[in-house]
């Protein structure tokens, strides 16, 4: 029996769901990539001799744990290859300790709203995504006969949008679109009241983050929050879900709606817990996305929201473009950060970005757990197979040396654009090895990103 194992894992402080701490343990994982045994207690390559050496990884007092679930990325791929794709993307996800990646359905050409356009993404995915992945379908007006077709065809979910996405391909929806369907929303919506408000922004000065900050106020997440709980409501046997909650006044609301027993998930991400308004720098376009970073004084009631658990779950929502859509190419004082591209690159990072600031807070490696793999796993209807290490699951684990920092350059970075908000940020939190369903996919002592494409589709 023990000679059907491909790998062990063994060290000082493994986490699972079932301990608040990490502790001493060894993982065994058999051929298929799954755990096939738990054992607590820490093991020497004596007992295994006959692995082969790499085959026994001994983790010392790194942190073992259930590997990244990251439910809201876009690839972009096909159709945006220029912004990212889907091997320079999942190799950030595999060297950033993310073992499933979750598409979204737009801004790649075509976007996924229907099966057609969803058998062009896994072609073009096929043989090139180093980490597990799932796919989001979308809803855009008059696509309601395609969506029963796609649940068919595997996609986790349905995103739509309240307000303009920001790409033509993907038109936002209305009340009578949202009925009747499977959802998450991009919460942000107009009333008359924005559109005079949009109408006076005319006249600020588009190089400054405030004027994009002053165009997208929180009332806008409220009108579609509000709008979003209604149906939740009504149509309670339909999971919803909240991407991207940026509006701290909305967190009343959302936490009335679950308390009423509604269905509601909701999701944050990196960079409103860890970023905010009064810190962006002058001319720079790498900060902005929608809804946008807001001061810090909505950064803390996130935060608060997240530890009572009103929020369920941190995502990246890694959207990238290139230099010039962002406005790059030009002076700081020269770019408009109106026009530019809304959408912030931090696949790779976010394990360190959020730890650094977690840390600081006191929050424990379960946390980090529960909002990054136990809840996204979730959310996306994987949890009998990923985020946790137990026996039967697939052997997704990430270790990591939460003690070590490193700065971020442009070099380490694997995603296509190397635009982020986080360059040159000393960070806590080394990614030693990532693995996917028992395959070695990222090895900080070995070249970084290395292997073949294991991964999957999820669907
Ligand atoms: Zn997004």
């Amino acid at each position: 029996m023990l000679r059907d194992l491909s790998l062990v894992v063994t060290g000082s402080r493994i986490l699972t769901s079932n301990s608040t701490d990490p502790l001493p343990a060894t993982i065994e994982i058999d051929k298929n990539g799954r755990i096939s045994a738990f054992i607590s207690k820490k093991s020497t390559i004596d007992s295994y001799d006959f692995l082969e050496n790499n085959k026994f990884i001994d983790a010392g007092d790194n942190i073992v744990m259930p590997g990244i679930i990251d439910a809201h990325v876009h690839l972009n791929e096909p159709g945006r290859t220029d912004w990212e794709g889907f091997e320079t993307g999942t190799k950030a996800a595999a060297a950033g300790g993310v073992t499933t990646v979750i598409d979204m359905p737009l801004n790649s050409i075509p976007p996924t709203t229907t099966v057609d356009n969803f058998k062009q993404k896994l072609n073009a995915a096929k043989g090139k995504c180093w980490v597990d992945i799932g796919f989001y379908g979308g809803i855009i007006p008059g696509n309601q006969n395609d969506l029963i077709p796609l649940i068919n065809a595997g996609v986790k979910g349905f995103k739509g949008f309240l307000i303009n996405s920001g790409v033509d391909e993907f038109p936002c929806v209305n009340e009578q679109d949202g009925q009747n369907s499977l959802f998450m929303f991009h919460a942000e919506m107009e009333s008359s009241d924005d559109d005079n408000n949009n109408k006076s922004l005319e006249t600020l000065d588009k190089t400054s983050y405030n004027s994009f900050l002053k165009s997208r106020p929180q009332s806008l997440e409220l009108n579609a929050i509000s709008l979003v709980t209604r149906l939740a409501k009504e149509y309670s046997t339909v999971r919803t879900h909240i991407v991207h909650l940026s509006a701290s006044d909305a967190i009343d609301m959302i936490r009335k709606s679950k308390s009423d027993g509604v269905p509601l998930t909701v999701e944050t991400c990196f960079h409103y817990l860890c970023l905010s308004a009064e810190e962006v720098p002058l001319g720079r376009t790498d900060f902005k996305c929608c809804p946008p970073v807001r001061e810090k004084i909505n950064q803390e009631k996130l935060w608060q929201a997240l530890l009572d658990g009103t929020i369920d779950s941190v995502v990246s929502d890694h959207s990238p473009c290139t230099a010039e859509l962002k406005g790059l190419d030009k002076k700081d004082d020269e770019r408009d950060v109106i026009k530019a591209w809304g959408g912030i690159s931090t696949l790779q990072l976010g394990l360190p970005v959020l730890w650094t600031e977690a840390k600081k807070r006191g929050c424990s490696f379960h946390n980090l757990y529960t909002w990054l793999s136990k809840n996204t796993a979730k959310q996306v209807g994987l949890q009998e197979k990923k985020g946790d290490i137990k026996v039967g699951h697939d052997a997704d684990i990430v270790i990591w040396n939460p003690e070590e920092t490193f700065v971020v350059t442009k070099d380490i970075i694997q995603f296509k654009n190397k635009v982020t908000p986080y360059m040159g940020r000393t960070l806590y939190g080394v990614v030693k090895k990532t693995i996917v369903r028992g395959n070695i996919v990222y090895d900080a002592e070995r070249d970084g990103v290395i292997n073949i494409p294991h991964g999957s589709f999820l669907v």
